[in-house]
């Protein structure tokens, strides 16, 4: 039975006493983005499925078990997108944007899609913000797209929360990692999932990753990629590390991280908090070298990172750290009649022409649920309006907060509604200091 009433499993919606912190926090990281040059960049919520198959890997778990795939009624195969840089990449070979002056910074905030079991801080539909460095291969870049993550999380506020990085090299290195690795699992093969028993003869690195216990267990004995690093990336490694400490940015070298999505090269890290659960890991990245050049652009290095807004909201109301609310409306103008209820109406849209927020009766109230209303709404003055104040041009203002009052002149309302607001947000600040 269709259940029109109730939202599909593992979506959320966002109600509008939440909407207005959300957006300050994800208006908090285009900003912080911005001081780094990255540019907003947005991209289709659905692509042709063959874009994420090449780029996010198709022994992934991802790409196995978690892609909202389905033909369009044209017969394309079409995926919703699970994450957003195989979209950016993909249009930024198409504009030609990897041939222009490198690096090309770009950022995003946007919906993703995975068919996962729903639990605290894992949905189906969640929203990223992101960055992608396109062109950036010095060590610099990654220390930089670090900080900026690290930034962000600093600038809404949030503690507890710890970085880990590790480097996984590049195909190179992964030659003598990848057999040392088949030497291992060899001997536990008969124990593997079926998933990763496939995994073993195509990629045995993505065994590393599966998230069913006993492959978690043999997995955590496996020999790490870290001692298998070349020369170069050995060097990378470093520098990141030096680059990081310069910069005051604490991290631990965690040898087991190697990220759910195979496009990654090198460096690659995470931001856990200490304060959501199990699915901890607020912001997640690194270093995709092969990738353009995979997806059929250039050879051209990159690197990026997805973070959570879901599990960094999550952590914030965990922590109890308080966002901005939505401020209130700034007059409710209760209207008596229908002459007062005409000069309400040009009152009110001069008014907001002039930047307040004004609201009025919609809804044939009376005086008295008028005044509920505007109480509710948390108005911060009210004017109630009937034919005495229409013939006399004059008006009585309450500010709601103390129920002082003040006489205007209905044809001088913005300028004294002005001057009163500005009264009060001082007396309020004052207060406040003291
Ligand atoms: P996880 O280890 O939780 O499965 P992942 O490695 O699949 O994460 P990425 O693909 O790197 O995650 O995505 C980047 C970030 O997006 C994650 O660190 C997390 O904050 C968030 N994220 C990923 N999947 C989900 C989900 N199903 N619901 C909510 N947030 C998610
Ligand atoms: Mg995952």
């Amino acid at each position: 039975m269709a259940e029109i009433n109730r939202a599909v499993k593992g979506t959320n919606d966002i109600l509008p006493e939440e909407s207005y912190s959300l957006r300050f926090v994800e208006q908090k990281m285009l900003e912080t983005a911005s001081k780094f040059g990255f540019r907003e960049i947005r991209v289709p919520v659905f692509e042709h499925t063959e874009v994420f198959l090449r780029s996010v890997g198709d022994t992934t778990d991802v790409v196995q078990k978690e892609m909202y795939t389905f033909n369009d009624k044209g017969g394309r195969s079409i995926t919703l997108r699970p994450e957003l840089t195989a979209g950016v990449i993909r249009s930024a070979i198409e504009h030609g944007l990897v041939h222009g002056a490198l690096p090309v910074k770009v950022c995003y905030v946007g919906g993703c899609y995975r068919y996962e079991k729903p639990q605290a801080g894992r949905l189906r539909e969640f929203h990223q913000f992101g960055v992608e460095c396109i062109g950036a291969s010095s060590p610099v870049a990654d220390a930089e797209v670090i900080a900026l993550a690290k930034q962000i999380l600093d600038g809404v506020g949030i503690q507890n929360i710890s970085l880990a990085i590790n480097s996984i090299g590049c195909p190179e290195c992964r030659k003598a990692y990848h057999a040392a690795l088949k030497n291992y699992f060899a001997q536990h093969l008969d124990k593997l999932c079926d998933t990763c028993r496939d995994r073993f003869a195509r990629n045995p690195m993505r065994i590393l990753d599966c998230k069913s216990p006993v492959c978690r267990e043999i997995a955590a004995n496996a020999p790490v990629v870290i001692d298998y690093l070349c020369e170069d990336c050995a060097d990378h490694f470093k520098e990141v590390q030096a680059q990081l400490q310069a910069a005051g940015i604490d991290y631990t070298v965690d040898p087991h991280i190697v990220r759910g999505l195979d496009y990654y090269t090198r460096t690659v890290f995470e931001f856990i908090s200490g304060d959501i659960g199990a699915q901890s890991t607020v912001c997640g990245g690194g270093r995709y070298d092969g990738l353009i050049a995979g997806m059929g652009g250039p050879q051209v290095p990159s690197l990026g990172f997805g973070m959570g807004i879901e599990r960094l909201m999550l952590t914030l109301q965990n922590q109890h750290i308080a966002l901005p609310k939505a401020p209130a409306c700034d007059l409710y103008i209760a209207a008596m009649g229908e002459a007062a209820s005409r000069r309400t109406a040009a009152l009110c849209y001069q008014l907001r022409s002039d930047g307040f927020e004004v609201q009025t009766d919609l809804c044939n109230k009376g005086l008295k649920a008028q005044m509920k209303y505007a109480d509710k709404i948390g108005a911060a003055f009210t004017l109630v309006l009937g034919d005495n104040e229409i013939a006399s041009g004059v008006g009585v203002l309450k500010r709601m907060q103390d129920g002082e009052t003040t006489e205007v002149s209905l044809d001088a309302l913005s300028e004294q509604l002005l001057q009163l607001k500005n009264e009060t947000a001082l007396a309020d600040l004052t207060e406040a200091i003291l």
